[in-house]
């Protein structure tokens, strides 16, 4: 499933057309004619995006907006406000009251599923970085200090002479924001590698030659490790519905077209700039003197001590969310025997390939730990049996299904891996350690009887 989208809007044959939109796209979907069905759901189970309609007493929805945003459970879900938004300074109220994004009535299908698709996007990614925040916490790591603020640095990239008026008014209407300009086609290696720009605004509304050239810049700028984590603001002329949603899917933050006021594009700047700035402090905690204490030095990745509290954390969202999780125990067959043969030293390195081509095989989201000498933990969240099973050996393939070449000589050697496999009930659970202990144990049943059943294996807890 791609995600659980509530719609909200008083109007029947609205929810219904949406509904059977977003069902094609692989969305499950919750409609609901009023705040009060919306809450209900919302409580039920939190919904991965809601799509509020506005038209009708705008008040009340702006102010169910900044309940959901005030709500440390419900922050993090995205929010696309629609209505007629008479007037652009119409827009710039619901998204100062919370919305994500708005868009104005008829929108084009393309890009309301592009957007979709954007926001889901840096959903998880801001959820992973809270998880890891939360984790950093239960650890008992102190508060990184906040100090001096930088003022944030913004580039502007434009097709034209000059900057545009409402550009050029940002660095005065933004707070600490240093800003310079440049042609778009001078956005050349040299700056992109500078890796000090917070926010690039690519403005694109004096016409597009060829969509290409937005399409180069924005792959090269989200590829590139030093800009990959900055803001992309992408300005486009009315008619370019086809641009914006390729652009939002290669990885611009936000586009907005010509007919937006300076009111709104100064609101999308201010929201960016405090999502990277947020997002640079939160790696930041995690990339200093925590990641001896949770790392394994062999590998690289988390060790066990970062993986528990992880999986409580997961586990509480899981029950939050109703949304089961999958944990697994991976464990690399007769390593013994591997080390027998070839020497520790080879066996080092057969485990840092291993954990190598699990990382590059997972998503952000996931966790990946070593847990013991060649033990792997993972953890998927909003998972399912099917998703599971699929994922476990997919795995497991990845290191049965090709040698490994390792030492001097780079000797061809062919290892195989057992995974155990149990699942979150993605029920209310009284006692969260207890639950997630039997979690454990039950992936590690698992993967015993994944070894006795022949070894290069997956095989799925019966709990
Ligand atoms: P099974 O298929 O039942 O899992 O057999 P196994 O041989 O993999 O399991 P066993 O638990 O008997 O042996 C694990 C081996 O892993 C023993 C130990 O020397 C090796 N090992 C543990 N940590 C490391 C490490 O950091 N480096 C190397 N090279 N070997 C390690
Ligand atoms: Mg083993
Ligand atoms: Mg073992």
């Amino acid at each position: 499933m791609a995600g659980d989208i509530l719609i909200i809007d008083g109007v029947a044959t609205n929810r219904i057309v949406l509904k059977v939109k977003l069902l094609a796209s692989q969305y499950r979907v919750r409609p609901c004619a009023t705040l009060n069905e919306a809450r209900t759901e919302i409580a039920a189970s939190l919904p991965d995006l809601i799509l509020l309609d506005i038209s009708n007493d705008a008040e009340r929805m702006h102010a169910f907006c900044q309940s959901l945003k005030a709500d440390a459970n419900t922050n993090l879900i995205p929010i696309i406000a629609t209505g007629g938004f008479k007037t652009p300074r119409d827009r710039v109220v619901a998204l100062e009251a919370g919305a994500d994004d708005v868009l104005t009535k008829p929108f084009d299908d393309h890009i309301l599923q592009a957007r979709i698709r954007s926001l889901l996007r840096g959903r998880d990614a801001r959820q992973e970085l809270r998880m890891r925040e939360d984790t950093r916490t239960a650890l008992g790591f102190a508060e990184a200090c906040d100090g001096f603020k930088a003022p944030a640095r913004v580039v502007a990239a434009v097709t034209t002479d000059t900057l545009a008026p409402d550009l050029s008014q940002l660095s005065q209407t933004l707070e600490n924001v240093q800003m310079t300009s440049l042609q778009a086609e001078c956005l050349t290696d040299r700056d992109l590698n500078s890796g000090s720009t917070d926010l690039f605004l690519l403005d694109f509304r004096a016409g597009l030659s060829d969509d290409n050239v937005l399409f180069r810049i924005l792959s090269e700028l989200r590829t590139r490790s030093t800009t990959r984590h900055a803001g992309i603001l992408v300005l486009l002329p009315e008619d370019a519905r086809h641009a914006a949603a390729m652009a939002l899917d290669l990885g611009a933050s936000d586009t907005v077209c010509s007919t937006v006021d300076a009111g709104e594009i100064r609101h999308r700047c201010a929201v960016l700039i405090q999502a990277k700035l947020e997002a640079d402090a939160l790696r930041r905690t995690v990339e200093t003197g925590l990641e001896a204490a949770i790392t394994d030095p062999l590998t690289g990745l988390f060790n066990r001590r970062y993986a528990m509290p992880h999986l409580s954390r997961l586990s509480a969202q899981s029950r939050k969310n109703g949304r089961q999780f999958a944990i697994m125990v991976l464990d690399l067959d007769h390593f013994k025997a591997i080390n027998d043969t070839y020497g520790h030293k080879v066996g080092d390195e057969i485990l840092r390939q291993t954990a190598s081509r699990l990382q590059g095989n997972l998503r952000a989201v996931d966790l990946l730990a070593r847990i013991g000498g060649e033990e792997f933990l993972v953890a998927i969240p909003n998972s399912d049996v099917f998703h599971a099973r699929t994922a476990a050996e997919r795995l497991r393939k990845l290191i049965s299904g090709a040698p490994f070449f390792v030492g001097p000589d780079q000797k061809e050697v062919r290892v195989t891996m057992s995974v155990g496999v149990s699942l979150s009930d993605g029920q209310e659970a009284t006692d969260v350690v207890d639950d997630l202990g039997e979690l454990v144990s039950a992936a590690d049943v698992a993967l015993y009887a994944a070894k006795s059943g022949g070894r290069n294996k997956v095989s799925l807890s019966a709990a």
